[in-house]
């Protein structure tokens, strides 16, 4: 059953098929929620059902789901947010340096006001 798609290929079909969750490369894991095991792009069972149309199935031996039942495997939660998140951190940190930057500056400028 495999070998007659390219890599290339082969991510094109789970691209076109699985529109609700995007493939970003063929080592992009999901986890079956009807058998929990975890698998690659690579390891999906691909079936030519038709001229240009294919079904995905999970490549557990009688496995009966497909690309509906996967999600997306995050083992650190924390890359979950990293791609999504990563602009609005800086921002965050950024407005913290300029309020401490302000308030060094208020600090000298209330010792100078002292001293004059
Ligand atoms: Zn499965």
């Amino acid at each position: 059953m495999h070998g007659y798609l390219t890599l290339d290929e082969r991510l094109d079909v789970l691209r076109a098929v699985d529109t609700e969750r995007t493939w970003y490369s063929l080592d992009d894991k999901r986890v079956c929620t009807v058998c929990d095991r975890i698998f690659t792009g690579r390891q999906i069972d691909i079936t030519a059902t038709g001229a240009a149309r294919f079904s995905l199935r999970c490549p557990t031996e009688d496995c009966p789901s497909d690309h509906r039942h996967w999600f997306f495997v995050h083992a650190n939660p924390w890359q979950a947010f990293s791609l999504q998140e990563l602009a609005p951190t800086y921002d965050g940190a950024g407005s913290l340096a300029v309020e401490h930057d302000g308030a060094d500056e208020a600090k000298g400028a209330g010792i100078r006001g002292h001293r004059a």
